[in-house]
């Protein structure tokens, strides 16, 4: 058979790894360096050549997206159907399992799948029956217990938990519960599917062996983020009958905070018979300058495997580095880089913005609406859309109209308040037969006496607090109205709750919404929404801002554009690549992140998560911060991230806009101060000029733009370096 064309376009290494005699084999390489591709490759090979039939490999991938792209890849280079290869995540793999052998799972026939937000309303039943005090334990904590316990493999009976450990012993109750409410249910979670696919393997020898003779071949991609129970699946399966392929990257472990084993990587290669290893260091995504600072980043990381990657491409643009003056000038400086490269003849959707963290996409979402540039979040929800924002919002928007049915049902019972369903039925039904709102039928309700008394009691206690809301918050500003409102209904007491990145994420964002309305209100921000504004309307600001996160929500969802940029977190963007990519908020405290400031491990990961962004560019890079970011509702001076500071600067070029007067920042600030007297329009320094800055210390003007309170700075500090500041924020005291 013609197999060429399966090693045609390989370089050696991965020619080899591609042909490699079917037995173990680890690919530990780089990022950029074909490890999806190889594989791609060698499931063509063993079907090609070693005469696998394609039914017998299986593969698994990190994403459902990763899944179909490979399998369309194969058929590519296979020209055959790969319907009923069994390619998918591990998630959709072991429910694939489940259902055909449910019966040996010991689960019902039709079990449902539950997501998280279902498995969180099913552990606050469990609550009820147990009497277990949310205040003490809240839910979310129970629901991180479970879920930690299970990716490790454990259930609630296997845990010892000594008599005087509360904690342990609660959860250990609470999770008991939940075992048996899903059982009764026929419901599994996320991890359970893991988990029960697991016991299959261990519960049913003969069916093991079954698949281990059905399975010729497993390759598993992005390796490196497996966790216990995902490592323990593939142990057994694979015993010592099917051979493996697995490739990864050590320097690309991204979900440690998940539960993920970078070790799995290094018990690979102790567990599994000979395995061989092969490494792949050429690197066919990026340009030169991107991957060599790319790997200068992440040589600042200790126990890594090692690798050396390189590339024969050129040598590229430089990285672009912009200092913003703050968030939205960020956001407009990336639109326009953006809007640039399309005007060139480029697509928007070889374009990347990527962040730390979701809340951070608001005001670039905000810059791309107001220049009509189309764009998805990719493997998330926008601003608007998101859960807690559209909780909060539907709270403002019933204290803004009472008659709001659809605001209403979101927040009766959220958080939840003890309103029962028949006392939610009672209401409906009542609104349903009088023709009035929800809003009304409570009303009507609570004054007639019809309601017994806990009913009373609960639907009474919403009542009152939306009245009194109401009542709190008269006459106050927009943002007022907001932290007011997301505090005293229990909303981010609720967020703050959960344990883990989500919750935090949640909080985060409900601060973000008072910041969004402080700069509503302030009109920092020009909207979409009020440009065509009926300026005869008098509406309350409230319902403005209203109006405006609607129109954002909603307009731009229906965008039919096929040319969009793209914008997602930096955990979504791996495996994948951009021509063109933004990595945005480059800061201290938020890239790494403040909590990693005190764990080593974490700032590793978060330097990790950096060299998954760098790489992820193939042509251009451009980095920015900005020098004062207001973010979860607080106004903060950040200093320049840490890995900007660890790249080669021989690869970085500062972009600035084009200053007025210039002056070597090289030159000892004495010296400056003596030759220069150029005053700065309307702020009252001059050039050369000897300052103070609370954060950053003593420094010397070097140089300016703009004037006034609006004016920059560019103040060579002592010990900070050269840093521009906006003189209305930077309040410098004369030296
Ligand atoms: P990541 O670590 O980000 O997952 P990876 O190692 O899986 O990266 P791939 O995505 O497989 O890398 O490949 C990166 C890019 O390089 C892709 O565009 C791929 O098509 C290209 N590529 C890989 N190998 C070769 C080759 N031998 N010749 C030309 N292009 C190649
Ligand atoms: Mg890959």
């Amino acid at each position: 058979m013609e197999l060429s064309h399966i090693l045609d376009n390989l370089n050696d290494s991965q020619r080899q790894a591609v042909s490699a005699p079917p037995s173990n084999l680890l690919v530990l390489a780089g990022a950029g360096s074909g490890k999806t591709r190889v594989l791609v490759h060698r499931i063509a090979w063993l079907v090609q050549h070693e005469g696998y039939h394609p039914n017998s490999i299986l593969s698994v991938t990190f994403t459902n997206k990763a899944a179909a792209e490979m399998k369309g890849r194969i058929e590519e280079l296979m020209h055959t159907s790969t319907a009923g290869m069994w390619v998918g995540t591990f998630h959709s793999i072991a429910n694939r399992l489940l259902r055909r052998h449910w019966k040996e799972a010991g689960i019902a026939q039709d079990f449902r799948i539950i997501d998280s937000d279902d498995q969180l309303r099913l552990i606050k039943r469990v609550y009820a029956e147990l009497e277990v005090d949310e205040g003490k334990w809240p839910y979310k904590q129970a629901q991180w217990f479970i879920n930690g316990q299970k990716d490790e493999g454990r259930r609630a009976g296997h845990i010892q938990a000594p008599e005087l450990d509360l904690y342990l012993r609660n959860m250990q109750r609470i999770y008991l519960a939940y075992e048996q409410a899903c059982e009764r249910g026929g419901i599994l979670d996320f991890a359970e599917l893991l988990l029960r696919a697991h016991e299959l393997w261990l519960n049913n020898p003969d069916l093991l062996h079954h698949y281990q003779q059905r399975f010729r071949h497993i390759l598993v991609d992005e390796f490196q983020d497996t966790n216990t129970i995902q490592y323990a699946w593939l142990r057994v399966l694979a015993g010592d009958a099917v051979p493996m392929t697995i490739v990864g990257d050590d320097d690309q472990s991204i979900y440690g905070w998940r539960g993920a084993k970078i070790e799995n990587i290094q018990k690979f290669k102790k567990d599994f018979k000979d395995p061989s290893m092969i490494k792949l260091e050429q690197n066919y995504r990026s340009t030169k300058r991107i991957l060599d600072s790319a790997n200068q980043l992440i040589a600042h990381n200790p126990d890594r495997l090692g690798k050396n990657l390189w590339t024969e491409g050129e040598l590229g643009d430089p990285i672009s580095l912009y200092a913003a003056y703050n968030e939205h000038d960020e956001a407009r400086f990336i639109v326009d880089r953006i809007e640039e490269w399309a005007s060139q003849g480029n697509s928007r959707i070889d374009a990347a913005i990527l962040y730390r963290s979701n809340a951070q996409s608001r005001v670039l979402e905000e810059a791309l609406v107001r220049a009509s540039v189309p764009y998805r979040i990719y493997g998330g929800h926008r601003f608007y859309d998101r859960l807690e924002i559209k909780n909060a919002l539907a709270y403002l928007r019933l204290l803004s109209n009472r008659d709001d049915d659809a605001a209403m049902d979101r927040v009766i019972n959220t958080p939840t308040r003890g309103i029962g369903g028949k006392t939610l039925d009672i209401l409906r039904q009542h609104a349903n037969e009088q023709n009035i709102s929800l809003w009304a039928a409570a009303k009507d309700l609570l004054s007639s006496n019809s309601l017994t008394g806990r009913a009373r009691t609960t639907l009474g206690g919403f009542f009152d607090l939306i009245q009194q809301l109401s009542a709190d918050t008269a006459g106050c500003d927009l943002y007022e109205q907001v932290d007011h409102v997301i505090q005293s209904s229990g909303l981010l007491e609720h967020h703050a709750k959960e344990k883990g990145e989500a919750g935090q994420a949640r909080v985060e964002n409900l601060k973000e919404l008072v910041n969004a309305a402080k700069q509503f209100e302030t009109g920092t921000m020009p909207l979409s929404a009020l440009q065509d504004q009926d300026p005869d309307l008098e509406l309350s600001p409230l319902s403005q801002f209203l109006d405006q996160a609607a129109l954002d929500a909603g307009d731009l969802q229906a965008d039919e554009s096929h040319d969009y940029v793209r914008l997602m977190t930096l955990h979504s963007a791996k495996g994948l690549e951009f021509p063109l990519v933004f990595l945005s908020g480059m800061e201290e405290g938020l890239f790494p992140s403040r909590m990693s400031n005190e764990e080593p491990d974490r700032l590793h990961e978060e330097r990790r998560l950096c060299y998954v962004g760098i790489t992820r560019a193939m042509q251009k890079l451009y980095m920015s911060y900005a020098e004062v970011r207001r973010l979860y509702g607080s106004e903060t001076y950040n200093k320049v991230s840490r890995f900007i500071r660890e790249l080669p600067q021989e690869h970085l070029e500062e972009l600035r806009p084009k200053a007025s007067l210039s002056i070597p920042v090289s030159s000892k600030p004495s010296q400056l101060s003596a030759k220069n007297n150029v005053e700065i329009p309307d702020t009252g320094i001059t050039l050369g000029q000897n300052v103070r800055h609370k954060l950053f210390g003593d420094g010397v003007v070097t140089n300016y733009e703009g004037k006034g309170d609006q004016a920059r700075v560019q103040i060579n500090f002592e010990n900070e370096g050269s840093k521009w500041l906006v003189v209305g924020y930077a309040k410098l005291e004369a030296i």
